[in-house]
């Protein structure tokens, strides 16, 4: 029996059109999924109110946001504010994901603002941190993920803490097929616990990278990883609903 709620997150990144959300649902109401765990997705931000909406009808999943603003409001054009993801009802927001922090530019110290931001808002924050293959290849994997948790989640409020997640991420195991084995994941899952200095018996660490129904059992049996932040695998109704269930 596992300390803490395994939570299954499908982070669908720049994908999925209207018609393949319904199809997404319709699939997922046909299979009367038994949720073990919890479930959420965070589809692109324009489709959040649609998600909800079937979510909603349909139950069980929660909805979240894979970005958000550092800023309230003003002018930030093209931006999206926490308090107005907050606003609509949006439970989550994943914050410092390894394609943020490569293709946008993102760095531990805006990633922090971001993170203190959301949680004023009240928004679940899941903080991705992660090394990259030259980083793990040069043993340096423990020293960067020290550095993004402590610049990332510094001033983090102690009545906010029990709203933050963690998601692990190699980032030479995202959408490359390269899935770090359970012992690996476990070694710096472990590690990130031990590095948290509010709440971290409870705190909920996902890992995430190339995470499908044939490789998740492994991964949850270890006693730190808490579920899994999945990309590709979670696009398909019938994957995501295996890993649900199977977690
Ligand atoms: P992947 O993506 O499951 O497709 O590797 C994971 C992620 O980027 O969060």
């Amino acid at each position: 029996m596992k300390k803490r709620e395994i939570h299954i997150v499908g982070n669908w990144k720049m994908n999925q059109t209207l018609h393949e959300i319904s199809e997404f649902f319709i699939q997922m109401t046909a299979m009367k999924m038994e949720l073990k765990c919890k479930a959420w997705i965070a589809p692109q931000s324009l489709h959040i109110p649609i998600l909800k909406e079937i979510a909603f009808t349909t139950g069980a999943i929660q909805v979240g946001a894979q970005n958000c603003s550092y800023a309230d409001s003003g002018a930030f054009t093209g931006e999206i504010s926490p308090a107005a993801l907050a606003d609509i009802g949006v439970e989550f927001v994943i914050i410092g994901h390894s394609e943020r922090r490569t293709i946008f530019k993102e760095d531990n110290e805006i990633l922090n603002q971001k993170v203190l931001a959301a949680l004023k808002h009240n928004l679940k924050v899941i903080y991705c941190v992660g090394e990259t293959l030259e980083e793990r290849e040069s043993n340096t994997t423990f020293k960067v993920i020290e550095e993004q948790l402590a610049v990332g989640l510094k001033n983090v409020p102690a009545d906010k803490a029990h709203l933050l997640l963690i998601a692990y991420e190699p980032v030479w195991a995202i959408g490359t097929g390269k899935v770090a084995t359970a012992e690996q994941a476990e070694e710096v899952h472990a590690f990130i616990r031990g590095k948290l200095t509010q709440n971290a018996e409870q705190t909920i660490i996902l890992y995430g990278g190339s995470v499908k129904p044939d490789n998740i059992d492994s991964l949850l049996r270890k006693e730190n990883i808490d579920g899994a932040l999945v990309g590709g695998a979670s696009l398909k109704a019938k994957d995501f609903k295996q890993l649900c269930t199977s977690a």
